[in-house]
């Protein structure tokens, strides 16, 4: 019996009940394995005479007779378990190791993305990093390692997608964190060392940073291997001089203490190869060529083998939006830091708070020659919630007027010159021009960084006050929802040279 023909076989006995997703449909050893949904949710159908199929926790449906067989079908729950048992058939669900292909990341704050997702993907050759969240995205959306990895598997499971892909545990600062990740099967890691970074050594006078330096066990040593030692690179000349060396070495030192720490951890205990990113993004000051150059060598000098470098570019990198800068400057700057991946080589450079930055795409492909890495998170639930203002007024009304009472206490954590101000009135704009907010900058940046409160909130008895209500309507409307997402990732993907 060939595919089509279960299919066939499962609408005439179950069609007015379950609507299936064809393109899921996958067989092993004449067991059949498939998506559908009703009115409320998702099930994962297996049909079958063989041992595989009583492997999965379901309920039994009504078994279907065909040429005097009967075949059992199982209606699962996606949960992990059943889940597990899909990726022991089907091994493609399983994330793998990137390394130096062009590879962009969609951080999905839902767990319902992933489809949409890889529709972006299509035709693309980018390697996408479908499971991405940082350990701060995950206690602002309850949700943990194995949830968010196994909703992006969920995804790739529905749409059929057979292709690789990456699962990236982002922004980890411990070593506690990489274990689970590693543990739940995760392929990418990006280490966070900023608690080790210095930031006040332009602030402490001569006497003070002599006293720190001499403190870091083996300052005399990295010194000697470093001073004075010139790169000429892209007709420019770079040069270790004793002050900036000694700026440099106070500033990264510890943090490189701390990445090799982790490294060590994970080549130890993760079996399989993996992707490590290093990120020293999240720091106040700009990633000079120089401390880029100087955090490279070392970090290679003691044996890190890393794929991506996230640095702090120039600029004002802001959520949700445009690049806020000279582009131009931008792209002179950015091209010696790419020169310099270029000639040391082995490595991609990353960038984070990477949404919507379109105007930089194109010089970030290029100089890289796609070595680079993209990654994107708030910006698709921002689509997720524009399809709320476009299908549910009231509440999206309900959600902008929460956030923007949730605004001042939720922007502690980022960079931000949003102006409350500037955002029109709720009260006073259509219905049909609610989507219009999502053009703009200030009401942009509102929802993307109340996420963490809307999706808490809970009401007096301790039930989700927007939540449900929230993956309700995507789920009624989701073919709008995953329209308006994968358009909005694709633009991001059609300025990256691939
Ligand atoms: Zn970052």
């Amino acid at each position: 019996m060939n595919k089509q023909d279960i299919l066939h076989l499962f609408d005439k006995y179950y069609g007015d009940r379950y609507e299936a997703y064809i393109s899921s449909l996958k067989s092993e050893k004449k067991n059949y394995f498939f998506l559908v949904k009703d009115d409320h949710s998702k099930y994962l159908i297996v049909i079958g005479t063989h041992g595989i199929c009583k492997d999965f926790e379901g309920d039994n449906l009504e078994e279907i007779k065909i040429n005097n067989n009967e075949l059992i079908v199982k209606r699962c729950c996606l949960d992990h378990r059943n889940l597990n048992l899909l990726r022991g058939i089907f091994p493609h669900l399983n994330p793998s190791f990137c390394g130096l292909k062009p590879s962009f990341g969609t951080g999905d704050r839902l767990g319902i993305a992933t489809p949409a997702h890889l529709q972006a993907f299509q035709g693309k050759d980018i390697f996408p990093i479908l499971a991405q969240q940082s350990v701060r995205e995950m206690a602002r959306t309850e949700r943990n390692w194995q949830k968010v990895l196994d909703d992006a598997i969920w995804g790739c499971f529905e749409t059929g997608y057979i292709g690789p892909f990456g699962a990236d545990a982002d922004h980890v600062k411990e070593i506690k964190e990489l274990k689970e990740a590693a543990d739940c099967g995760y392929t990418m890691f990006t280490l966070d060392p900023s608690d080790f970074i210095r930031n006040d050594i332009k602030k402490l006078d001569k006497q003070e940073l002599d006293q720190l330096y001499n403190q870091i066990p083996n300052s005399k040593e990295i010194e000697g291997l470093h001073l004075s030692k010139s790169y000429k690179i892209k007709g420019q000349e770079l040069v270790f001089d004793k002050k900036s060396l000694k700026e440099i070495i106070l500033t990264y030192s510890e943090a490189l203490n701390h990445v090799v720490k982790c490294y060590e951890f994970l080549k130890d205990y993760k079996k399989e190869k993996f992707d490590l990113e290093i990120s020293v993004d999240e720091t106040p000051t700009v990633t000079s060529p120089l401390a880029h150059l100087f955090v490279v060598l070392e970090l290679q000098r003691r044996g890190v083998d890393f794929q991506n470098l996230a640095l702090h570019f120039l600029g004002d990198w802001q959520k949700g939006i445009e690049y806020i800068g000279d582009v131009e400057q931008f792209s002179g700057e950015f091209s010696l830091h790419a020169a310099i991946a270029r000639s040391i080589g082995g490595y991609k450079l990353s960038l984070h708070t990477g949404s919507d930055k379109f105007s930089v795409y194109p010089i970030f492909s290029q100089e890289t020659d796609g070595l680079c890495h993209i990654k994107t998170a708030g910006t698709s639930w921002l689509e997720e919630a524009k399809v709320i203002a476009m299908k549910d007024p009231a509440l999206y009304r309900e959600i902008h007027r929460f956030a923007l009472e949730n605004f001042e206490k939720d922007r502690a954590s980022y960079n931000l010159t949003t102006d409350l101000s500037r955002i029109p009135d709720i009260d006073t704009i259509a219905d049909d021009e609610l989507v219009n907010l999502f053009n703009q900058n200030d009401s942009r940046q509102l929802i993307h960084i109340t996420y963490g409160s809307i999706l808490r909130v809970k009401d007096n008895e301790e039930k989700y006050i927007f939540k449900d209500r929230i993956y309700k309507i995507l789920f009624k409307y989701e073919e709008d929802h995953y329209r308006e997402l994968s358009n909005h990732i694709r633009r991001h993907l059609e300025l990256l040279k691939a």
